[in-house]
C-alpha cells in the first residue's frame, strides 16, 4: 500500500503550479484536506490575480493570541523550461529511495507531510491555536504572504506567534536570510538627430553617472560586513540586473532605465539601501537636460529570529546537528515577520535540487517530517 503521505505528495506534485500560471486547483484541495482534519478554512484569492490563492486555516481556541504554532509553506513551484528531466516533472515518480517531482522538495514534500500528520492528530483536543497558512507565488518575491501581511494589517486578528516553515534544509535549522529588493532608475534627458546631439540630452550619459554612483556605493557597502560567523557574504550584494536605452544608433536617447537588485543582510530595514542611493544620486551632478526617478519595484524582506525561542528547542532533537545557520534564499518569514510572527526554517528535502532538473525528495525524509509534525504539533499545541 501506499504511504499516505507519499499519496498526497502525489496529487500535490500533479498540479503544475509554476509561478506564473493560477493555482486555485492546488489551493482549494489543501483547503479541502484541511477542513476534514478539522481545520476553519478561508481561502483568499487575491483580487489583482485571478486563479492565486493563500490558504489560511485555523484550529484549537481563538482566544489565546501568541501562543501556539502556524505551519507555513508555499504552493507555487519554479519552471521546468529548458531543463532536462528524465521523467514527467508533474508525475511523481520513483527512482530508487527517491520521489522525483518539481516541488517535491521546494516545497510540496513538506505540506504533503503536514498535511498527512495533521490528520492523525484529534484537533478537537487542541490546547492552543495551530494555524495553516500555504502561500501562492513565494518563488518570485514572496507576493502571496505579502498579502497575507496586508489581510492581517486591515482586520488585525490573533495570529501564532512562532511559526515553522518548511522549506527544505536538509533537517538543518536555519534562523536567519538575507532578503531581496529591485528598485528602477529612469533617467530622462531630450532627444535629437545625432548630427546635433547639442539640441538633446543624451539619457546614457546621464545614466553613466547613475551607475558610476552604484559602483561607489556597492564598494562602500562591501566593507560593512556583518555576521560573518552566518553568511558567505557578510555584506550587502548589489547588482545593475538590466539596462534599457535609446531607440536608434543615430537618435540621441531621451531615456535610459535600469533595474537594480539588491540583499539587504538579515536584521536590515528592506529600504535601507535604496535611500542610501538616492542620497548619493541627489548628490550626483547630472548631464545638463537630465534627470531621473528612483521607485522600488518589490521588496522581499529579510529575515532574522533570535536564538532559543521554544519552537527550536521542539525542532532540535529532529535536527540533523550543528547551531542554527543561515539560508541563502529568501522565506515567506521575511514578511511574516511584520506580523511580530517569528520563523524558523526546517524541512525535508534539499535546497541543492529544489530548483534542478530531476528535483527529488527521499521517501525516508518525506516519511520523517510525518513524525516530525505530530511530535511539535503535540509539544505545542496540545
Ligand atoms: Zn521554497
Amino acid at each position: 500500500m501506499t504511504a499516505p503521505e507519499r499519496q498526497t505528495l502525489e496529487r500535490m506534485v500533479g498540479f503544475p503550479t509554476v509561478s506564473n500560471r493560477p493555482m486555485r486547483e492546488l489551493a482549494a484541495y489543501t483547503a479541502e484536506r484541511a477542513e476534514a482534519a478539522g481545520f476553519r478554512v478561508q481561502l483568499h484569492e487575491d483580487p489583482d490575480r485571478p486563479g492565486k490563492c493563500n490558504v489560511l486555516a485555523y484550529a484549537g481556541p481563538e482566544d489565546a493570541p501568541g501562543e501556539g504554532l502556524m505551519l507555513s509553506g508555499h504552493l507555487d513551484v519554479v519552471p521546468v523550461e529548458g531543463q532536462t528531466w528524465t521523467s514527467d516533472p508533474f508525475v511523481l515518480t520513483q527512482r530508487e529511495d527517491r520521489l522525483l517531482g518539481r516541488g517535491s522538495s521546494d516545497m510540496k514534500g513538506f505540506i504533503a507531510a503536514a498535511i498527512t500528520g495533521l490528520d492523525g492528530l484529534d484537533l478537537s483536543k487542541l490546547q492552543a491555536p495551530l494555524v495553516l497558512a500555504w502561500t501562492h507565488d513565494e518563488e518570485v518575491g514572496c507576493v502571496g504572504s505579502a498579502r497575507i501581511v496586508e489581510l492581517f494589517k486591515q482586520e488585525p486578528a490573533p495570529l501564532p506567534k512562532e511559526c515553522w516553515i518548511g522549506e527544505p534544509t536538509d533537517f538543518r535549522i536555519l534562523r536567519m536570510h538575507p532578503g531581496h529588493v529591485a528598485i528602477e532608475v529612469v533617467v530622462r534627458g531630450a532627444s535629437a538627430h545625432s548630427s546635433k546631439p547639442d539640441l538633446g540630452a543624451s539619457a546614457i550619459k546621464g545614466m553613466q553617472r547613475v551607475l558610476t554612483a552604484l559602483e561607489v556605493l556597492e564598494a562602500e557597502l562591501a566593507t560593512e560586513r556583518r555576521l560573518e560567523k552566518y553568511l558567505d557574504r557578510p555584506y550587502v550584494t548589489l547588482n545593475a540586473g538590466m539596462i534599457q536605452g535609446g531607440s536608434a544608433v543615430n537618435m540621441v536617447p531621451d531615456a535610459c532605465t535600469v533595474l537594480i537588485g539588491y540583499r539587504p543582510l538579515p536584521g536590515d530595514p528592506p529600504d535601507d539601501v535604496e535611500r542610501r542611493l538616492r542620497e548619493r544620486l541627489m548628490n550626483t551632478k547630472m548631464p545638463s537636460g537630465c534627470t531621473w526617478t528612483l521607485r522600488q519595484v518589490r521588496a522581499t524582506p529579510a529575515m532574522l529570529t533570535k536564538e532559543g525561542m521554544p519552537l527550536q528547542g521542539l525542532l532540535t532533537p529532529h535536527c540533523c546537528g550543528g547551531e542554527p545557520a543561515a539560508a541563502s534564499f529568501a522565506t515567506d518569514g521575511g514578511n511574516l515577520a511584520d506580523l511580530g510572527i517569528s520563523s524558523l526554517i526546517f524541512g525535508p528535502g534539499s535546497i541543492d535540487v529544489a530548483h534542478a532538473p530531476d528535483e527529488y525528495i527521499e521517501i525516508q525524509a518525506l516519511q520523517r517530517a510525518v513524525g516530525m509534525v505530530q511530535d511539535v504539533v503535540r509539544a505545542r499545541c496540545f
